[in-house]
C-alpha cells in the first residue's frame, strides 16, 4: 500500500506545485489521478519515484510511505528496488537502442536472472509486437508501440506498483483502448497501478478509485463510478473526450 500524506512540493524554491496532497493506492489496486495541465500530476509521480531533483524540485513537507516504511524521496534507485517504477510522460524510450536493448535496460535493477526471464516472457505475452520487433530501433516504432515499450521496460524491473504518466497522450482512440486493456491485464496479474491521465474516459474505465487534482490540491475523490457521475468531472473532463 502506498500512502501520500499531506505532501508539498516546490520547484526552484518558488513554484508551489503540490500544496498538501493526500492519497493512497491499496495493494493490487488501480487508482487514477485526473487533472488539467499544470495541476501537479507529473509532480506527484516525480515525488513518489524520487526524481524531483532532476527538475530542481523538492518535497518541502509531508510523507510518502510504501507498506508502512518511508520512501526515500531523493533516491530513485532504492525506490525502484522497493518495487515502484515510473513511466514518465512522453515515454522517454531510447530511440537509438533496439526494442530488446530497451527492455534489457529496464531489467538492470532486477538482479535475479530467473525473475528477469519471467519478466521478459510477461512483456512479450502482453505486447507480442515487442517480440516481433525486438531487433528494431525504438525510434522506428509508432507512438502506441513506443508507449508499450515504455511500459514493458518498466515491467522488466518486476514492480509491485507502476506509476504511469499520461500513457494515452497523443495516441489514436483505438490505441488508447488497447493501452487501457493492457493496464487492466497488468493489474489482473498482481501489479498495482497509479495512473495519471487527462483522458478521464479511459482512466475511469480501468481504475477503482480516482482523485482530481486542481492547482496542487485534491479537489475531489471517490470511486471511479462516483467521479464519472460527478458534475465537475462531467463538465471538465468527460465532455471533452
Ligand atoms: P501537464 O499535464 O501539463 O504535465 P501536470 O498536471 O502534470 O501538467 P506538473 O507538470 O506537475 O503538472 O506541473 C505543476 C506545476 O509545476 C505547474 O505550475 C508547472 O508549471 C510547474 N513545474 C513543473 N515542472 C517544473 C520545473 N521543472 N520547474 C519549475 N516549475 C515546474
Amino acid at each position: 500500500m502506498l500512502t501520500v500524506d499531506d505532501v508539498h512540493v516546490s520547484y526552484g524554491g518558488v513554484v508551489q506545485a503540490l500544496r498538501g496532497v493526500t492519497l493512497s493506492v491499496p495493494n493490487g489496486a488501480v487508482v487514477a489521478v485526473l487533472g488539467s495541465n499544470g495541476a501537479g500530476k507529473s509532480t506527484l509521480l516525480r515525488a513518489i519515484s524520487g526524481t524531483l531533483r532532476l527538475q530542481s524540485g523538492r518535497i518541502d513537507a509531508g510523507r510518502i510511505r510504501l507498506d508502512d516504511r518511508d520512501l526515500p524521496g531523493t533516491d530513485p534507485g532504492t525506490i525502484v528496488r522497493r518495487g515502484v517504477v515510473h513511466v514518465p510522460e512522453g515515454r522517454r524510450i531510447f530511440g537509438r537502442l533496439t526494442v530488446e536493448e530497451n527492455l534489457r535496460a529496464g531489467g538492470l535493477a532486477n538482479s535475479d536472472r530467473a525473475a528477469k526471464a519471467r519478466a521478459r516472457d510477461r512483456v512479450h505475452d502482453l505486447f507480442p509486437v515487442l517480440k516481433e520487433r525486438r531487433t528494431q530501433r525504438g525510434a522506428l516504432l509508432s507512438g502506441g508501440e513506443q508507449q508499450m515499450l515504455a511500459i514493458g521496460r518498466a515491467l522488466m524491473a518486476d514492480p509491485k506498483l507502476l506509476l504511469l504518466d499520461e500513457p494515452s497522450l497523443g495516441l489514436a482512440p483505438r490505441v488508447i483502448g488497447q493501452i487501457g486493456e493492457v493496464i487492466t491485464e497488468i493489474n489482473r496479474q498482481g501489479t498495482a497501478v497509479l495512473l495519471i491521465e487527462q483522458n478521464a474516459t479511459m482512466a475511469l474505465s480501468v481504475a477503482e478509485q480516482a482523485y482530481v487534482l486542481d492547482v496542487g490540491r485534491v479537489s475531489l475523490s471517490g470511486t471511479a463510478a462516483e467521479l464519472a457521475g460527478s458534475d465537475e468531472v462531467q463538465r471538465l473532463y468527460l465532455g471533452q473526450d
